[in-house]
């Protein structure tokens, strides 16, 4: 048996496993599709990298929804303060900043690509750029020999004939070709191709962490507006599923920002199974109905001989006036003494669950993260090995995982990787 321990994939996941496996005296081969390593990473935290999260990593599991449980063997032996020790190992520092979130002091992702080069070459991994792996190779259906590769098709290179499929033997293989996200960055789903081959169940891909389009035509008007401090909550078939206070903002086509990428995925799923999807924001999320009825009250009171366009300027930030005013349906020159309680109170309502219905997402194109994947239960915690296939591991956003933004997505990849990594070259060495 090949003593080779393939890694399929060289973004997070893909760089931390092969540097791992070498580490632990594999010999490694990492094949990545594009031309340069860590396209991903390179953007990822708007080219700051987030590389993960301050908090206790006892407490990561909830930023997962769905499977975060699957991540507790890869976080013990893998933890954040391990992630930001090991970097540091490499020369990068890192600091802190709001929410906990993790940073290279440089604010460059490319520090931390170069650490991981410098990694690698440490450990004499080999690396092939611009080769797409296409097939894992087995035997028997239940061992993992090999992968077939092949130069990476590019617009002008298509029917160059001396591109021919390669075959490398291996001895063990990790598939770490992310999701099917931000597909530029060459995360194009493959290794959803190559699960199926290999018999495993992926669970449908889907996009998160993605901004949402409305029905609505009204927030185009305020596009570009960021609203702070503000409750926004989301609704499936009339029930409420989720609900985040924070920052969000709106856009031509609807709209995004942090606590809507939050609740993206909730969207997303019922979308997918075609019900119907609501998000309801609190502009005033401190204030009970009957005290912002009360503020009501007194403001216009105060503005008793001002028309009700021009009553709201302390309450609402100016490009929202027309907008709420519009929906409120109440006369813009009404005198606001003469509004009536019923139209206060209706007011009160639109402030607290300004309404939209959302009737997609901007698509895997806009996703920071794929939600769905390899199906878990498949894949065996405590190594990253697959259930059905000897030698074949799993590491990062190609699994069925996917955490909110702060750092959590980049830390299951990290922290899987190095599962995947060093357990692929323990089994290498048992077979010896
Ligand atoms: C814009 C953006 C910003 C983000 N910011 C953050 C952040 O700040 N913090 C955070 O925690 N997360 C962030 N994320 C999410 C995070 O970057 C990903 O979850 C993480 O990079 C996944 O790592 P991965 O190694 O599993 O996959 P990827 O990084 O996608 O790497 C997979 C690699 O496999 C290669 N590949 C694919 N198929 C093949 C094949 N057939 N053969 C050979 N190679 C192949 C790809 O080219 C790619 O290089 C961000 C994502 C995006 C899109």
């Amino acid at each position: 048996m090949s003593k080779r321990v393939i890694v399929v994939g060289g973004g997070a996941a893909g760089l931390m496993a092969a540097g791992q496996a070498a580490a632990a005296g594999a010999e490694v081969v990492l094949i990545e599709k594009m031309k340069r390593l860590g396209s991903k990473l390179a953007i990822s935290g708007k080219g700051r990298c987030n590389i993960t999260n301050a908090g206790d990593i006892s407490d990561f599991i909830r930023f997962y929804p769905g499977n975060g449980k699957f991540l507790y063997a890869s976080f013990k032996q893998f933890d954040n303060q391990d992630l930001i020790g090991f970097l540091k190992e490499l020369g990068v520092e890192t600091k802190i900043e709001r929410g906990g979130r993790i940073f290279p002091v440089s604010d460059e992702a490319e520090t931390v690509i170069a650490a991981f080069q410098k990694f690698l070459s440490q450990h004499k991994v080999k690396i092939i750029l611009g080769h797409t792996v296409e097939e894992l190779v087995l035997e028997k259906e239940t061992k993992v020999v090999g992968v077939k590769f092949r130069r990476s098709r590019n617009k002008t290179s298509d029917s160059n004939t001396s591109n021919d499929q390669e075959f490398c033997p291996a001895g063990a293989v990790i598939v770490a070709t992310g999701g099917a996200s931000y597909p530029g960055t060459g995360s194009t789903g493959d290794g959803y191709k190559l699960a199926a081959q290999a018999g495993h169940k992926v669970i449908k891909p889907l996009p998160a962490l993605v901004p949402l389009r409305a029905l609505e035509d009204w927030p185009r008007e305020l596009q570009g507006l960021a609203l702070k401090n503000v409750e926004v909550s989301i609704w499936v078939d009339g029930v409420q599923k989720g609900k985040q206070f924070g920052e969000m903002m709106f856009t031509h086509f609807g709209i995004s920002g942090p606590v809507v990428l939050t609740l993206s995925r909730i969207a997303s799923h019922a979308l997918a199974e075609h019900k119907k999807v609501e998000v309801r924001i609190n502009l005033k999320p401190a204030l009970t109905f009957e005290q912002l009825d009360a503020r009501l009250q007194r403001d216009f009171k105060r503005f008793c001989n001002k028309h009700f366009k021009n009553s709201l300027d302390e309450l609402l930030p100016k490009s929202m006036i027309p907008v709420i005013i519009r929906l409120s349906a109440i006369s813009p020159n009404k005198v606001t003494n003469e509004i009536s309680k019923e139209e206060r109170r209706r007011l009160c309502h639109l402030l607290q669950e300004l309404r939209l219905n959302i009737t997609g997402t901007l698509g895997m194109a806009a996703a920071i993260v794929t939600s769905g994947g390899v199906d878990t239960k498949q894949i065996n915690p405590a190594t990253m090995e697959s259930r059905l296939i000897k030698g074949l591991f799993w590491a990062g956003e190609v699994i069925d995982i996917d955490g909110i933004t702060g750092g959590y997505n980049l830390q299951a990849a990290f922290s899987t990787g190095y599962k995947a990594g060093r357990a692929a070259a323990e089994y290498i060495q048992s077979t010896e």
